[in-house]
């Protein structure tokens, strides 16, 4: 349920509506929006009549939240929420690009991937340390060193990082090189550690799973927003479909139904979703097109030899195209890059 206060309501009137969700066994959270107050009242209470809520003194309105995720979505926050980072600000009215390679490899890799995107337009630098394969033989990373090499590359263009965390036990770690961490497709549902995300005030990116539904995805939201960390951005990834052209498939639907129902910034990242170059920067453009507040994009000066993902991986040329691209499409949807 979800109360909304009068502009006019008195301190005590607050308390008093505090006090009878508590009473009813709800935790209580109070949206961070400025204006009359708004609170949620979540977990296993007793939903009381609407009316009953309406009628207490200084409450405008009372609903129910006809969602699973609560906290998570647009009934208890109306405007999208913005993840501002530095002078960074994600799910606000610049689309942000977030580019970099699959995989932290050498510092001239960085260097090289880094300018390349920054000069381009990119405000935040990827680029993976612990790396989800499928195989246990495949490369898995450079861990701590490919952070701090990251970080510094970053700091020197002025780029924030992004970079997946696969544990909890890496979060105090990451923490000090990262600027959001990023959770994996294949980690989604990785309870342990979305509670324990909440209990940071980092940002943090979650991809949909394989096969998540939107509403699955959201929970997973719910996890690290109801922990007490709301700096929650969502990115869809591509699902796991038939096709064999491609690796997934892009899910523009799954775009516009979580900017519909939640306010969280969503973040499309096409390389993942379709698997092939010269099919990224198309699937780029019509991510933005639909509305989503940023692109998470791989990028190599020189995939051929890259350890990860070079099939899928631009080439800085492609990407520059590509952002001069979004550039126009921004404007045209009412956004900007
Ligand atoms: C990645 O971003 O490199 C990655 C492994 O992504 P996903 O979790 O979407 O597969
Ligand atoms: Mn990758």
């Amino acid at each position: 349920m979800v109360i909304t206060l009068r502009a006019d309501a008195t301190s005590q009137d607050l308390h008093a509506v505090e006090a009878r969700l508590r009473d009813l066994g709800f935790q209580v959270v109070r949206a961070p929006s400025a204006g009359p107050a708004v609170l949620a009242a979540v977990g296993e209470g007793t939903l009381p009549p609407l009316d009953q809520m309406r009628a207490m003194s200084g409450v405008a309105e009372a609903q129910r939240i006809p969602f699973p995720f609560k906290l998570a979505s647009r009934s208890f926050r109306s405007e999208t929420s913005v993840v501002k980072i530095g002078d960074v600000e994600i799910g606000g009215k610049a689309v942000v690009l977030m580019a970099g390679p699959c995989t932290i490899e050498s510092e001239e890799q960085m260097e090289r991937t880094a300018a390349a995107v920054r000069a381009a337009g990119a405000r935040v630098l990827r680029g993976g340390a612990f790396k989800p394969r499928t195989s246990p033989y495949s490369f898995q990373g450079l861990g701590e060193e490919g952070l701090k090499l990251m970080r510094r590359v970053a700091d020197a263009h002025g780029l924030l990082v992004i970079s997946e965390i696969m544990d909890k036990s890496q979060i105090s770690m990451m923490e000090q090189y990262v600027d959001i961490l990023q959770v994996g497709a294949r980690s989604m549902q990785n309870f342990s550690l979305l509670r324990e995300l909440g209990k940071t005030q980092k940002a943090v990116l979650i991809k949909r799973g394989l096969s998540a539904t939107v509403d699955e995805w959201l929970m997973s939201a719910e996890y690290v927003i109801s922990g007490g960390n709301d700096r929650v951005i969502v990115c869809e990834r591509g699902i796991r479909a038939y096709e064999t052209y491609t690796r997934n498939t892009l899910d523009l639907n799954a775009v516009v139904v979580a900017k519909s129902i939640s306010h969280l910034p969503v973040i499309v990242d096409p390389s993942h979703a379709v698997g092939v170059r010269d099919k990224v920067v198309p699937l780029a453009r019509a991510g933005i097109a639909a509305g989503a507040d940023g692109l998470l994009v791989e990028v190599h000066y020189d995939p051929e030899s890259a350890i990860c993902d070079g099939p899928q991986s631009l080439y800085p040329e492609q990407f520059a195209a590509l952002a001069e691209q979004v550039r126009q499409i921004a404007h045209a949807v009412g956004r900007t890059l």
